[in-house]
């Protein structure tokens, strides 16, 4: 590929950010479609575009007859301008992802991970990276990796993620001295809503829920085009709602947690207690359960408790659709009729009238999800150049 700009993006420039965003949102536009659509006047409009236009964001094409006998040029985003990766980091492997400025994917790849270890992971980042940057042929403009647990996108701090066992881990930070590309780190399920509701599934929606389903439960939120993030870096933690028997505990201190009764550790388990037949895998404990009995009750007790959460989030965000997603749609021919059930029961009003989505994804999809965060992230100047210097000295 082997192109880039002429120059930097006017991130200190907010009608440039506000012209761009549109017409990436919206696709190939004249000025007086911008105009319109940002509230900007025409003078500003094209007083904004000149910096993009110079830098090789924007390019022009031909002209063609507008309404008034004047040629009208339409502005379009130069996808070659900038490239970005994205990393998912899963318990045995890393997935890269790179894409354009267009937010297409241009190449991915993944690279085994033998141990959890910082170190170990951090050089796993740094070669899947460096291979799409190879691809690109080019400088990456922002890299981001996405991880699943407590994840602080400001100050590029992983403040806990239970699978890799990681506490307090600087991982932006570690990334970036051991690649010189500015990075981002964000929990995995927000960076997936993040292109969701950009490329994917929930292009459209106001509000758009994700919620991810398996070996733990998550959701992200996107209200008004931004994801949520939280005050404190949590947020949406559907999981941690004390929706099921009080008696049960959960890993994070709590009681009666969704994910203590609908992701698949805890239906294993107690599919293992209800039927006397120790098991392993969600596929064994889902075999047992498509026979009836015991086994299949406890998926229908799942599938009750799934259908609650999915009711609470929709009384207190009111979406237009929710994106259900996640390794456990497997096994989801168990809970549907049980979700749908409770989810009925429970939603206040007119919230039942939310869409509801299942949508599989690849961890290649959840690596484009970080590539977006990637994008958004160099697009609103909080990449290591614009803050990275604040961020380190914390
Ligand atoms: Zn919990």
């Amino acid at each position: 590929m082997g192109s880039t700009p002429n120059g930097a993006f006017p991130r200190r420039n907010p009608a440039s950010r506000t012209v761009f965003s549109s017409i990436l949102a919206h696709g190939p536009s004249s000025r007086g479609d911008v105009a319109r659509r940002t509230g900007l006047s025409a003078a500003s409009v094209t007083k904004s575009v000149r910096p993009l236009l110079a830098a090789g964001f924007l390019q022009e094409g031909d002209a063609a007859g507008g309404s008034v006998g004047r040629p009208v040029r339409e502005l379009r985003v130069r996808p070659e301008a900038a490239w970005f990766a994205g990393v998912k980091v899963t318990g045995d492997e890393v997935v890269g992802t790179l894409t354009n400025l267009s937010g297409v994917a241009l190449a991915s790849g993944r690279l085994p991970l033998r141990s959890p270890r910082v170190r170990t992971v951090v050089s796993r980042i740094s070669a899947a990276v460096r291979k799409l940057r190879d691809h690109a042929g080019g400088e990456l403009a922002a890299a981001c990796v996405a991880v699943s647990g407590e994840v602080e996108r400001d100050t590029g701090l992983v403040r806990f993620s239970p699978f890799l066992d990681w506490h307090d881990v600087p991982l932006a930070e570690l990334v970036e001295a051991s690649l010189g590309i500015s990075t981002v780190v964000e929990n995995d399920v927000r960076a997936l809503t993040l292109a969701e509701s950009t490329t994917g599934a929930g292009v459209g929606a106001s509000v758009l829920v994700v919620v991810t389903i398996g070996t733990g439960i998550g959701c992200g939120i996107v209200v008004d085009g931004r994801v949520l993030s939280g005050a404190h870096g949590v947020v949406g933690e559907l999981g941690h709602i004390p929706l099921g028997d009080p008696a049960t505990p959960c890993y994070c201190g709590g009681h009666g947690c969704v994910e203590a009764v609908a992701a698949d550790p805890a239906i294993v388990r107690r599919v293992s207690q209800a039927t006397g037949v120790p098991l392993s895998t969600i596929a064994e404990a889902a075999e047992l359960a498509r026979s009836g009995g015991p086994a299949a009750k406890v998926f229908a007790d799942a599938g009750a408790t799934l259908g609650r959460a999915l009711a609470t989030v929709a009384n207190l965000v009111g979406p237009d659709r929710i994106i259900v997603s996640g390794e456990g749609l497997a096994v989801y021919d168990l809970f549907a009729e049980h979700v749908r059930t409770a989810f009925v029961d429970q939603a206040y009003g007119s919230a039942v009238q939310c869409t509801m989505v299942l949508q599989p994804h690849s961890f290649e999809d959840w690596a484009l999800g970080a590539a977006a965060v990637a994008r958004d992230a160099f697009l609103r100047g909080r990449t290591r150049d614009a803050v990275g210097a604040s961020r380190l000295s914390r």
